[in-house]
């Protein structure tokens, strides 16, 4: 716990103190705050909307079960395949069953932070299996060999300059080369890989129970052909991305896309309800849907954590954090980082390693007020810091300080004998390691508040 803790605090304080990566975080968010001001214009009605869409999901959780099974159901009766996997290491071996039977060696992917949690690329490399990332940002993030930054923005902490080089040294192009020909140079050496993938690998941003399908959506139409060209399309998904009816894309579509890119609705959306028929010349022979649960079910078990499933990953709550923009997406360690990878990862991957990062909250409740989904992001931060004293998560100074304070509160000598100075002396003792150096020490008044008191009264009385 130390470890990551101490990580986490080691990190985050030098990246806040990194003032270039402050300006490149503040103007990229910046731009995401213009583009969903714009975007948003297209709601008459915004509040409406993000309560309609947070009833949907609550329905879509509450009954998660039932419609699973529908989705299951019709996506089979369509000839697709439905993988139940209860962790990571069952969805790699489902992946890599479906691998081995089709004897792939090339693996083309589409965005998907789904196949980040379980270490997809990892274990498929070290099966000597070739997985190349078509998303623009995720391609960058592949060739820099580091996870993604952001959820909806994998690359947001890169300059175009640094992007540039990059190419320069992994590809063998021009060096400064301008952002439209970084594009064309990806464009074309992904056109290959796409024609010589065994499979494509997909996430998924709804699945749709009533018609057994996948919804996806995307900018670059990189996943169009990531599930056109090969002849296996694996999908992979968390079982919290359900929603009742197609007949909701009319709500999710554009509320995803404003919150996640100020757009009115993205640029590619495609639904896929299983393999090409018989009849029909594209798409996939097979296609495999892996429902994966790696803890989610413990949070569905949690009335008060419940909500937290209801996520639609836009992205919008990283993009207003004030911690988020100070020390960026790698200092988490996690793969969901900003708000709501602090309320899900500790239930996700262990609240005695993760519990801290829901102390990484000013609680001023940005994350909560831009959620499409009405997600009460700062109160379950809250739980979370509840429930990890709750599982005695806390450190023995923490206990210390609070026992102290708690004596000090209750007695009106002890107030009144510690003057600002002692305070401030105690402050320095207890907190300077956590306070952090670059922040000023608080001053303490000289007098306590009962002996002012007092003395205003007498003054007042004479
Ligand atoms: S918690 Fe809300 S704002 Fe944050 S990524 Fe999920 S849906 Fe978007």
């Amino acid at each position: 716990m130390r470890t990551i803790q101490g990580k986490f605090h080691r990190e985050s304080q030098s990246k806040a103190e990194d003032l270039e990566h402050r300006r490149m975080m503040n103007h990229a968010l910046n731009q995401s705050e213009i583009a969903f001001q714009n975007g948003k214009q297209q709601f008459q009605n915004l509040d409406k909307a993000k309560e309609d869409a947070q009833s949907v999901k609550e329905k879509a959780t509450i009954h998660l079960d039932r419609y699973l099974l529908e989705f299951e159901d019709r996506f089979t009766k369509n000839g697709g395949k439905v993988i139940w996997a209860r962790d990571g290491k069952e969805a790699l071996e489902a992946v890599w069953k479906i691998c081995a039977e089709k004897k792939a060696k090339k693996i083309v992917k589409s965005k998907s932070m789904v196949t980040e949690e379980i270490h997809l690329n990892a274990f498929l490399q070290k099966k000597d299996i070739e997985v190349i990332e078509t998303d623009l940002g995720e391609y960058i993030q592949q060739l820099s060999e580091e996870p993604p930054y952001h959820i909806v923005a994998p690359s947001i902490h890169k300059s175009k300059e640094e992007v540039a080089q990059l190419f320069h040294e992994k590809l063998g192009v021009r060096p400064h080369l301008g952002p439209e020909e970084l594009t064309m140079v990806a464009r074309r050496q992904l056109r290959t890989e796409f024609q010589e993938a065994d499979i494509g690998i997909t996430g998924v941003n709804f699945l749709l129970s009533d018609i057994g399908g996948v919804a996806i959506t995307e900018n670059e139409g990189n996943a169009r052909m990531v599930t056109a060209f090969p002849n296996t399309h694996i999908a992979i998904t968390g079982i919290e991305k359900v929603l009742p009816s197609a007949k909701d894309l009319e709500l999710f579509w554009p509320l995803l896309a404003t919150h996640g890119s100020g757009q009115k609705v993205t640029v590619y959306n495609s639904i896929f309800t299983g393999p090409k028929h018989r009849n029909e010349t594209d798409g996939p022979e097979d296609m495999y849907v892996i429902l994966l649960d790696n803890g989610r079910t413990n949070i569905l078990s949690d009335p008060e954590m419940r909500e937290s499933l209801h996520c639609i990953r836009c992205g919008a709550c990283l993009n207003v954090c004030p911690v988020y923009k100070n020390i960026g997406g790698h200092t988490y360690n996690t793969v969901y980082g900003g708000p709501i990878g602090s309320v899900i990862t500790p239930h996700l991957s262990g609240m005695k390693e993760y519990g801290h990062l829901s102390h990484a909250s000013s609680l001023c409740g940005a994350c909560t007020e831009v959620c499409p989904v009405k997600i009460n992001l700062h109160e379950l931060l809250l739980k979370n810091r509840r429930k990890s004293v709750e599982q005695k998560n806390t450190f023995r100074l923490e206990k210390f300080s609070w026992y102290i304070w708690k004596r000090s509160m209750l007695s009106r000598r002890m107030l009144n004998t510690a003057n600002g100075n002692t305070k401030e002396r105690m402050f320095r003792y207890l907190f300077k390691k956590s306070w952090g150096e670059n922040r000023a020490i608080p001053t303490f008044p000289k007098k306590s508040f009962n002996e002012q008191w007092k003395e205003r009264n007498s003054k007042i009385e004479k």
